[in-house]
């Protein structure tokens, strides 16, 4: 091969070669398939010719040849771990197959395929092997045939064919139905290419090193397979092929990686010029390149069909693929929107073969930048928050993120779970996939997405009914049930009455048990209102009160469970869920439960603090901002409440300022029974659609008896509100844990406000401890900011804009700097130019110029030789090329220099301007020139 063949140019080549051989050319099918409910993206070129294969769909050819879309992201193909890492693996890529429905088979198939590697795309024969079936299992007869047709080819090795069994060389479409064995074609790539070169490994065909390379699988699909077992040959038989297009054409392009091919070299190029990066320097740190280039080119696929970012299902993926490509973008330095940038390159290289990108193009962009942007906005608290989750993890010695934290991780701050997962591999950590899904399930059940089902479903209830009639028939139990009572004591003894371990009450649970502990009384709070569960431990009452009946017979000893939620299993029925940590619990044991204070207190002062803002929302806003939503956590506080537009920077500052006004104020907090009709007509906030009964618990904070009044701490009055109630600050209807002074909440500072739905804003804020970690961090940043300023803190925005006022300086400096270098270059050259049969022939290469320059700079060349002068003046891509009037006479054309030399573009014929695919092109352009001027002038 002479010239190295373009990606386009490859995937052309396949397409016209089966063309030539009768096949029809079928577009490749949306990412999105059509009518298959059971697959989330077209995952092979198979998917749309499936219900051929099956026999329920008839095509108008027998032959098909196409290049399809593939996403392997979810599901059972799921790619995704490895994208980046190495340099096969994309979440999107192309397949190129040819097809035979009941047409031609193996004979024409295989020679085919060998025609078009060897004689059209000349790869060498003796590097090429192929494998055929044998069944390793001794029940399906071997494909001879296959074997037998590749001995014929011209050029074949005989020895070439290997034989694999039915994990390598056996193709079933599921559990039954079409199947049948097929041949792939590897190439040996040579010692050099060997990852595992000098060390022990199976080094051949489907071994375990990157030598051979598998470059195409011909599926030769021949029987149905019945539910027994069964294999009967079918009436028709059908090939279907295919072929990774990146891996083709990085074998035929020379490069030892998909993303060094020319597909990728466009989006490259845009991140180094991005970066700053030499190419060096790229390939010294190349896997946040890979990523970005390899999500870009996803998104720009998926959004062309219609998949925008969202947060479900396709449209989850697209974000997820979006969001995670810009933090790999943030690990090479690129911080402000870039995506879009490198959208352009894909749409580029790929819009000529797949239309729909042009078409598309202003919706890729747009939804790449705005969805980074709107990721942009809460990365940096949400990475911090995961950063703290996972430093407690680590002083807990667990490995694994509880996925249900993971998944808040996601609704509050929008990290998907796989950016969560990459950042806990980055610790050594790992989050619970499975956790994940389910949290997500459960939110989208609770949003009323789907059907209720499990355990939190009340399914067992009948279940924990029965238990609850037994122990009140021991008498363990009176009429009302377990008693609770979250707001007197944290800590609470009692006898274990139950132990349920994997929905079987049981007499002793064991170490590593999860289980469910029923005790008479509970202090732990149960999730309503937004208040989360509390965690805890129960353990064993030291003796001689702890070991009880239950013990007979087995050694004493201590137990603790580490309780980390909590549910109402059945009406009067309250389990404890968690784990033995240690020892064996028995029913029957003394057992002191003790609530986890200091999680509690974080959680007392959000929940406390939530009042607080509510009130000063009403305030700021008005009477409409009542609360839609709220969570309780005890890292954060989250609150949605109806207001139909977004608020002022000014408005969430006013907030953030009262609410810290009545902190200070160390306003007393006071709950109190009450008839409800009574706490209603006092003006007490209660929420439309919750159901409240007879005696209702309020909450009310105000000022203390005699401290006076508070500066911008102004009632909040309900339009019944008595005069009674005019010294109240906030005044709710609520059955959570509060503190009993507003002072306790230390500070209260405001993440985030945005919209949580139609009408429905969302406030996200931190108190206490949280409020403190975050201002840690942030002055942390701040000081080591300063600290690379060499500055004060206080000078740092000064510091900052000099910085840029210098830098924007030296740029227009530099390119002034380059402007007369690249004059003083061309004035050496100029009275020094090469003549040829009389005609004076300038070639020059001026590093850092730009289209403007060289245009000068040529019409200077024509100034000193108006009579008979050629000039061919490049910078990086750019070409320009200059004939004067006399020459152009005598047949000699700008732009046919441009394209002698292997340049593109246009433009007069004494003047062309245009662009240089490869640098390289300018080493042999004066003797294209000179050979040129030859010709024509002879
Ligand atoms: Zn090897
Ligand atoms: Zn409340």
């Amino acid at each position: 091969m002479t010239k190295k063949l373009t990606g386009n140019e490859i995937r052309q080549m396949f397409i016209d070669f089966f063309v030539e051989h009768g096949h029809t050319v079928v577009p490749s099918m949306s990412l999105v398939p059509g009518g298959d409910a059971t697959l989330l993206f077209t995952n092979s070129g198979m998917v749309q010719f499936k219900d051929v294969f099956l026999g329920t769909d008839k095509r108008s050819y027998k032959r098909a040849v196409n290049s399809q879309k593939c996403m392997r992201v979810a599901g059972k193909h799921n790619d995704l771990d490895d994208v980046g890492r190495d340099d096969t693996h994309h979440t999107f890529f192309e397949m190129l197959g040819n097809w035979s429905f009941g047409d031609y088979y193996k004979k024409e198939a295989i020679a085919w395929s060998w025609q078009l590697l060897t004689d059209v795309w000349g790869l060498p024969r003796d590097k090429l092997y192929a494998t055929c079936f044998q069944d390793d299992m001794g029940n399906i007869p071997s494909d001879d045939e296959a074997a037998d047709i590749w001995k014929e080819q011209h050029g074949f090795d005989p020895a070439h064919v290997l034989f694999f069994g039915r994990k390598e060389n056996f193709w079933q479409m599921a559990e039954t139905g079409p199947c049948g064995p097929c041949s792939e074609i590897h190439i040996d790539l040579g010692d050099e290419r060997d990852n595992l070169r000098g060390t022990d490994h199976v080094c051949g065909v489907n071994g375990e090193c990157s030598r051979y390379l598998e470059l195409w699988n011909n599926v030769f699909i021949q029987y149905n397979l019945f539910d027994d077992g069964r294999l009967e040959p079918l009436p028709s038989k059908h090939v279907d092929t295919g072929m990774g297009f990146e891996r083709i054409v990085s074998v035929l392009q020379g490069v030892d990686s998909n993303y060094k091919t020319d597909l990728f070299k466009g989006s490259l190029d845009i991140l180094r010029s991005l970066t700053g990066h030499t190419e060096k320097e790229m390939l010294a740190d190349f896997t946040p390149y890979r990523v970005v280039c390899d999500h870009v080119r996803s998104a720009a696929f998926l959004i062309a069909d219609g998949v925008v970012p969202g947060n479900a299902g396709r449209n989850y993926i697209t974000r997820m693929i979006i969001r995670r490509g810009a933090r790999f973008g943030t690990k090479i330095g690129l911080h402000e929107p870039f995506l879009a940038k490198v959208a352009e390159a894909v749409v580029e290289e790929y819009g000529s073969f797949y239309p729909e990108l042009v078409k598309s193009r202003g919706a890729i962009l747009d939804n790449l930048t705005r969805e980074e942007i709107r990721f942009a906005r809460t990365i940096e608290s949400g990475t911090a928050h995961l950063e703290n989750l996972l430093s407690e993890l680590r002083a807990t010695n667990k490995m694994t993120l509880d996925g249900h934290r993971a998944f808040d991780l996601y609704a509050t701050y929008g990290l998907p779970f796989e950016i969560s997962r990459d950042i806990a591999r980055e610790h050594g950590l790992d989050v619970d996939e499975e956790g994940f899904k389910a949290a997500r399930e459960e939110h989208s059940r609770a949003s009323g997405g789907g059907k209720a089902m499990g355990k939190t479903g009340g399914e067992d209830a009948e279940y924990f009914a029965g238990i609850l009639k037994d122990l009140q028939k021991k008498k363990k139990l009176g009429e009302h049930g377990i008693e609770y009572d979250p707001y007197t004591s944290p800590r609470v003894k009692g006898e274990v009455l139950a132990l349920i371990v994997n929905g079987q009450s049981v007499q002793s649970a064991s170490f590593g048990d999860e289980v469910e502990v029923i005790l008479p009384k509970t202090g732990f709070y149960i999730e309503s209102g937004g208040q989360v569960d509390d965690t805890g431990y129960i353990r064993l009452l030291p003796s001689p009160a702890g070991r009880g009946a239950g013990g007979e017979g087995r050694e004493a000893g201590s137990w603790e469970i580490e309780v980390t939620g909590m549910r109402r299993a059945s009406a009067g029925v309250i389990v404890h869920i968690g784990e033995v940590i240690t020892g064996q619990p028995s029913v029957g044991d003394m057992a002191i439960a003790e609530v986890d204070t200091q999680r509690r207190h974080d959680i007392m002062r959000n929940h406390t603090a939530t009042h607080l803002m509510h009130a000063a929302l009403h305030k700021v806003l008005g009477e409409h901002a009542v609360q839609a939503g709220s969570l309780v956590a005890p890292d954060r506080l989250r609150f949605d409440f109806n207001h139909p537009e977004a608020m002022t920077p000014e408005q969430v500052e006013r907030v953030e300022r009262i609410v810290n006004d009545a902190i200070a104020a160390d306003m007393e907090v006071t709950p109190k029974l009450k008839a409800r009709e009574d706490a209603i007509a006092e003006g007490a906030m209660a929420l439309f659609g919750e159901k409240y009964g007879e005696t209702v618990r309020t909450i009310t904070i105000a000022p203390l008896p005699g401290a006076g009044t508070v500066e911008q701490t102004e009632v909040v009055l309900h339009p019944t509100a008595t005069v009674e109630q005019e010294d109240k600050y906030s005044y709710e209807l609520c059955g959570g844990t509060h503190l009993e002074r507003t002072s306790d909440i230390g500070a209260f500072i405001i993440l985030s406000e945005g919209s949580a739905a139609a009408g429905v804003r969302r406030i996200e804020a931190v108190t206490g401890r949280g409020a403190y970690d975050l201002i840690v961090h942030r002055f942390k940043l701040l000081k080591q900011t300063a600290a690379a300023l060499k500055s004060a803190i206080e000078e740092v925005p000064y510091k900052v804009e000099t910085l840029q006022d210098e830098v924007s300086d030296l740029k227009k400096e530099l390119a002034s700097l380059r402007a007369s270098q690249a004059l003083s270059t061309f004035n050496t050259q100029l009275s020094n130019v090469k003549t040829v049969n009389d005609v004076n022939v300038m070639v020059l290469e001026i590093p850092n110029s730009n289209a403007d320059t060289l245009r000068t700079l040529a019409d200077k060349f024509r100034e000193k030789y108006p009579g008979n002068g050629i000039a061919v003046l490049t910078s990086g891509g750019t070409i320009i090329a200059v004939v004067t009037e006399d020459l152009v006479k005598r047949g000699l054309k700008a732009g046919e220099i441009i394209t002698s030399i292997g340049g593109r573009g246009g433009g007069r014929p004494n003047m062309a301007q245009g662009s240089l695919p490869d640098p390289a092109l300018m080493n042999d352009a004066m003797s294209k020139v000179t050979g040129m001027v030859e010709q024509k002038l002879k």
